[in-house]
């Protein structure tokens, strides 16, 4: 018997008239994919593929990195500058001068009026870090305002916080590498299939070699945990439970590392106490995994050769998720699972350039992961821009999520936003249009003049996007990428890097201080300012960056290439060289699920889109395969509120509701649901969004909502197709 076609008749792909491939990297997630863009002879990018010799991707890339040339020419993008006096009359059209001369002369009034601070910028992870440098030395140096922070509060903070409470510094430790050689793996909250599917292949391909332990720990049944070898559902917000049982039974069993205990930390007599109050017992009442499964877990990871832990946002999105980080490197210090292949702390970044904001926007210091704080760091910067180290404030200010209740108590006037959109990304819709309605300023730079927060500024900076301009981006595992100019910046769009530029030239200080025109020249900066520093990126060059595809970072001087690990001789940041155990108690201070509102709410990403859907909204082929919100629901829960699959469902919190398409699964417990985040007027409606006290990060991962069946389902369809057309 014969199968398929007798006579062959394969279907034929149109030949792309590509005349150039130029390189670049992804400008969606952390992974840091190197991408080619295929351009046709009128210079239109047509096409993209992955780069076979970059050794982050081998050659693959994921559904939102082969449609990325379509962003160049997607709708919504902003062409002009645009001004009105209120926030609620159309916009004009305008020059740049005059959209640059009014935004400049709104913030000297509001700072000579107000003071200084009073005038914020909340910046992003989405643009190169040459430009995160120029606005941090805008912002810091020029303007002088201490409330400057970007979105990577809404994603990583945590991380950020945890590795500087615990080694001294921020730095992931560790690389994809680390995959090939570790014995057993726990990923903590991060469903890499969806957020990051091009690590998950790399965790796949490592596996495929060598069969070693996959460890999910997660309240839902996400894709990750479906082909993991354990995965323990745990009451949403207790990872610090769970993890203080795990060390608990592995320094109960001895089955500790001693030796990297005593020679590389400090703090284990503290440290101890507490753990010991954690038994497996005890635990598994507040965490909701089995004292067996415990025990057996914490076995499995002491005894491995090399161990590692992996997470993203079910441990950073938490009222204790810096807490969590830290717990997370104790169990790793415990077990000497730091800076050796296979063993390490590797927090799985969101943005594709959240580590260059970490490192060089000044957000929550000073560049090169210098500090407000240190008087040396102060007047190193100061001596290197060429202006009074007083200048500069001596702790840092507000973080993000502390600006936006500041503009509601009165202390902040105007607003700077550029390439982040909290009216889509921040807790509570309902509190921040409130805010933003309240600036007497609200600048929106952007490369999208539809995205939702732009409803409420005075003047839109229209921005290039991505491979419109040149620069670099640091991705998860420290690997500095470049980004080539690929094709011109879509109508009279500029980069990023220009328009902070020009605005420096309207301040008397910003004529002082120099500020390079091109991208490479700023990137000297950043050279000569990491020289000898944790994060040295004195060895490299566009040049050498592009024919190495990436290079970790620290990159000294001379050398051939990065280091793809930090702390291999154990030694930390901390003043006395050693990491320190830091004991941490479970404050249980989340909102709960209770009788009025009995599910908890878990937010999460698809793999289709990205972030708030400003770009992946508008790509044809993205949005056809996710183009609504929809919640997941437990079938048996279901039932017994009379809700069916594909009806629509209103969820209420004791902050909003929203109203959305119901997907029956068995992916969620029958006292939880799960709804994307992505999608305007839906989960943020609903979140509460309580802030982890080290990090400022919101808890958008746990609150509790009540649900019912849309009576009418009609209208219910009518207002989540109005959503989706937005
Ligand atoms: Fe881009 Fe991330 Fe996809 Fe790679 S995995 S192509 S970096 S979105």
């Amino acid at each position: 018997m014969l199968f398929g076609r007798l006579k062959k008749n394969p279907i034929k792909i149109a030949d792309k008239p590509v005349v150039e491939w130029k390189y670049t990297t992804c400008g969606y997630c952390s992974t840091g994919c190197s991408i080619e863009v295929g351009v046709d002879a009128n210079g239109e990018a047509i096409t993209s593929r992955g780069v076979g010799s970059a050794d982050v991707n081998r050659g693959k890339l994921c559904l939102k990195g082969i449609f990325e040339h379509e962003l160049f020419r997607s709708s919504g993008r902003g062409r002009v500058p645009l001004i009105r006096k209120r926030f609620y009359e159309p916009f004009k059209e305008t020059s740049w001068d005059k959209a640059l001369d009014h935004s400049a002369s709104e913030i000297k009034r509001i700072q000579e009026t107000y003071g200084r601070d009073a005038f914020a910028i909340v910046s992003t992870g989405q643009i190169m870090t040459e430009e995160f440098y120029t606005l941090g030395k805008l912002a810091r140096g020029v303007l002088g305002t201490n409330n400057y922070d970007g979105n990577t509060t809404l994603c990583m903070a945590s991380a950020v916080s945890g590795y500087k409470r615990s080694f001294g510094s921020d730095g992931p430790p560790g690389c994809y590498d680390d995959f090939e050689h570790t014995d057993c793996l726990i990923a903590f909250g991060s469903n890499l299939p969806e957020q990051h599917p091009i690590i998950f292949w790399r965790l796949k391909q490592a596996l495929e070699k060598r069969k070693f332990p996959v460890i999910v720990v997660d309240p839902r049944v996400t894709m990750l945990a479906q082909m993991a070898d354990m995965h323990l559902p745990i009451t949403p917000g207790t990872d610090v439970v769970l993890i203080n049982s795990l060390m608990h039974v592995i320094l109960d069993e001895g089955l500790e590392d001693r030796e990297y205990i005593n020679a590389h930390t400090s703090g284990y007599e503290e440290f101890i106490k507490i753990v010991e109050e954690y038994n497996p017992v005890m635990a598994a009442k507040i965490c909701g995994i089995d004292e067996d499964t415990i025990r057996n877990v914490a076995r499995t990871y002491a005894k491995a050769g090399a161990a590692m832990s992996i997470w993203t946002m079910g441990i950073n999105q938490s009222t204790h998720g810096s807490d969590g980080v830290v717990n997370i490197n104790n169990l790793n210090l415990v077990t000497g699972n730091i800076g050796k292949p296979g063993g390490t702390s590797l927090s799985i970044t969101g943005q594709c350039n959240a580590m260059g904001t970490r490192e060089w926007s000044s957000c929550s210091g000073l560049p090169g992961y210098r500090v407000l704080e240190k008087e040396k760091d102060r007047e190193d910067i100061a001596k290197f821009w060429g202006i009074d180290p007083e200048f500069f404030p001596k702790k840092r200010g507000l973080f993000q999520t502390d600006i936006f209740p500041a503009i509601e108590t009165g202390q902040i006037k105007g607003l700077w936003i550029v390439a982040t959109n909290p009216m889509t990304s921040m807790p509570n819709t309902a509190r921040i249009r409130k805010t933003l309605e309240k600036l007497e300023f609200l600048v929106v730079q952007d490369a999208y003049e539809d995205m939702e927060t732009n409803e409420y500024s005075h003047v839109y900076f229209p921005a290039s996007i991505w491979a419109e301009k040149e620069g670099c981006f640091t991705n998860t595992e420290r690997r500095v990428n470049l980004i080539r100019n690929v094709i011109k910046p879509y109508a009279e769009s500029k980069p990023d890097l220009w328009i902070f530029n020009e605005m420096a030239k309207r301040f008397e200080q910003g004529q002082k201080i120099k500020f390079p025109e091109t991208t490479e020249g700023v990137f000297d900066e950043l050279r000569q300012l990491s020289k000898g520093r944790m994060l040295d990126y004195s060895g490299m060059s566009y040049e050498k960056i592009e024919s190495h595809r990436g290079i970790q970072w620290p990159c000294t001087e001379g050398a051939e290439t990065g280091s793809p690990r930090l702390y291999t001789d154990g030694k930390f940041q901390h003043e006395d060289g050693k990491a320190k155990l830091i004991p941490l108690i479970f404050i249980d201070n989340n909102e709960r699920p209770d009788d009025d509102y009995p599910f908890w709410l878990n937010t999460g990403r698809v793999v289709e889109h990205f972030h708030t859907r400003t770009r992946t909204g508008k790509v044809g082929n993205l949005n056809k395969f996710s183009p609504t919100p929809y919640m997941e629901m437990n079938p048996d829960a279901a039932k017994e509120l009379g809700i069916t699959h594909g009806s629509y469902a209103r969820l209420t919190s004791r902050r909003g509701d929203a109203v959305v398409m119901v997907q029956l699964t068995q992916r969620v417990a029958p006292n939880s649901v799960f709804i994307p985040f992505h999608f305007h007027e839906c989960v943020n409606r609903i979140s509460l969004g309580l802030l982890d006290p080290h990090s400022r990060q919101p808890a958008f991962k746990q609150c509790a909502v009540k649900v019912e069946p849309a009576t009418d389902q009609g209208t219910a369809a009518v207002r989540n197709k109005a959503a989706r057309a937005f």
